[in-house]
């Protein structure tokens, strides 16, 4: 026998019994965002690369480490193809709104996707190559009521799921008026403790300066004598940071400044926040990051248009889920049809296309089997319900089995669907 093939490293199947937990977190989030006037969109899994190489910027690890290449067609003569598998949604986003002439419309444009990313990173817990994200956009309204209403809307997110414990850093990285002057300052006295960055920090001093400050590794103490972008804003950007934290303030949003927040890819600016969770052993786990991109729009060739928008990471909201002993959404009761002779199918399976129009959820049995075999794997399966298609038929009647208490009568097949969803109901 050959060997099984094993699905690629750093992603995973979603098997059934994880549908519920899904179910509950993907609706959850439409319903939200649709509750603040958001419309979703959907943009292709691949793009040019170079749309991400000019919106995240030729240094970011997303583009210089971890892009997911994809070639063309097999047998095909053609020049390989510049594509990649997207890395984060905003570029795809914002390639769409340029290219549909969106900015024409009345704005801002309000948009939401759900959907996998891909990034060929080292795989660990929390960390894969495939994962999914809930993304929320805003395009064309340059805050700042709008930086506050998404990072309340993200924390909301969580505590409807039940997700405790979430809190909230904040920060600003100025725009390029300041953000210079920042750079400059960082470079200076980065460039006097060089020798206490690692080799990765060093590359970064020299080819993105504020990145050395979420290095992970970058010693505590240095982190906290670094100048602080908060510290170096413009009037302009002041004037915007203190009105996001006055309204997150007003919203009852708690928050911290987290001065090491820079965000990994070029195209942010002033407001950058990320969600963090109680992870496993006392870590925390980001759950979602995002910020504003007053650039990117014109960086990707459109007008001067201001932008924000945050993505959160579904499978790590699904383990924050099942840590905070959230249950999934329940699916509705299962009925089957089970039959007492071997040439009823065909009634089985009309049976079951009825009680499906009527709203049910119903599986019919296919096989020849006793019907107490079939009883059995209805019970297994988590039936609540067996339809016993038998002799009762001429009558137009079924027995209705109640595999919960064990009880069964003889039923009308008109009156079969009302009786399940009243019992369903239970006593009010
Ligand atoms: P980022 O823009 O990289 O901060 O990503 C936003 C959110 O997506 C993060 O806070 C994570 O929850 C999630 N995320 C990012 N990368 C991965 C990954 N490789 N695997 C799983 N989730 C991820």
């Amino acid at each position: 026998m050959a060997a099984p093939i094993r699905a690629p490293r750093g992603t995973q199947d979603r098997l059934p019994e994880s549908a519920a937990a899904w179910a509950r977190a993907e609706t959850a989030a439409a319903d939200l965002a649709s509750s603040y006037g958001f419309d979703r969109i959907d943009t292709p899994l691949f793009e040019r690369t170079e749309l991400f190489v000019r919106g995240l910027g030729e240094a970011s690890d997303a583009v210089s480490k971890e892009m997911f290449l994809v070639g063309g067609a097999a047998g095909s003569d053609e020049e390989t193809p510049a594509w990649a598998l997207r890395p984060e949604p905003t570029a795809g986003i914002v390639r769409a709104y340029l290219e549909h002439g969106l900015q024409v419309r009345p704005g801002p444009l309000r948009v939401w996707l759900l959907g996998p990313m891909f990034r060929y990173d080292r795989p660990q817990a929390g960390r894969y190559r495939q994962f999914t994200q809930w993304d929320v956009e805003v395009i064309g309204d340059p805050g700042p009521s709008v930086d506050a209403e998404l990072i309340e809307l993200a924390t909301r997110y969580c505590a409807r799921l039940g997700i405790g414990g979430v809190q909230v850093h904040l920060n600003s990285i100025g725009d390029e008026q300041c953000r210079p002057a920042y750079r400059a300052a960082l470079v200076e006295y980065f460039s006097a403790h060089r020798d206490r960055l690692s080799p990765d920090g060093r590359r970064r001093l020299d080819a993105n300066p504020l990145r050395v400050l979420d290095d992970r590794t970058l010693d505590p103490a240095l982190a906290a004598g670094a100048p602080r972008s908060v510290d170096h804003l413009c009037a302009a950007c002041t004037e915007h940071w203190l009105a996001v934290t006055g309204f997150l303030d007003r919203l009852g949003v708690a928050y911290q400044l987290d001065h090491r927040l820079v965000r990994g890819l070029d195209y942010y600016t002033r407001t950058t926040f990320e969600l963090f969770a109680p992870g496993r052993e006392g870590s925390q786990d980001a759950l979602a990051g995002g910020g504003r991109y007053d650039g990117l729009v014109e960086t990707l060739g459109g007008p001067s248009t201001p932008g924000i928008g945050f993505g959160l990471g579904m499978d790590r909201v699904i383990m924050a889920m099942s840590r905070s002993g959230v249950p999934g959404e329940p699916a509705p009761a299962l009925v089957v049809v089970v039959g007492t002779q071997p040439n009823d199918h065909a009634e089985r399976l009309v049976i079951a296309a009825s009680l499906r129009d009527q709203g049910l959820r119903v599986r019919p049995d296919g096989s020849d089997r006793k019907l107490g075999r079939q009883l059995e794997s209805a019970a297994k399966l988590g039936a609540r319900w067996a339809v016993i298609v038998g002799e009762e038929l001429t009558r137009g009647a079924v027995m209705l089995k109640d595999l919960a208490d064990g009880t069964q009568r003889e039923i009308g097949l008109h009156a079969v669907a009302a009786e399940i969803r009243d019992a369903s109901r239970g006593p009010n």
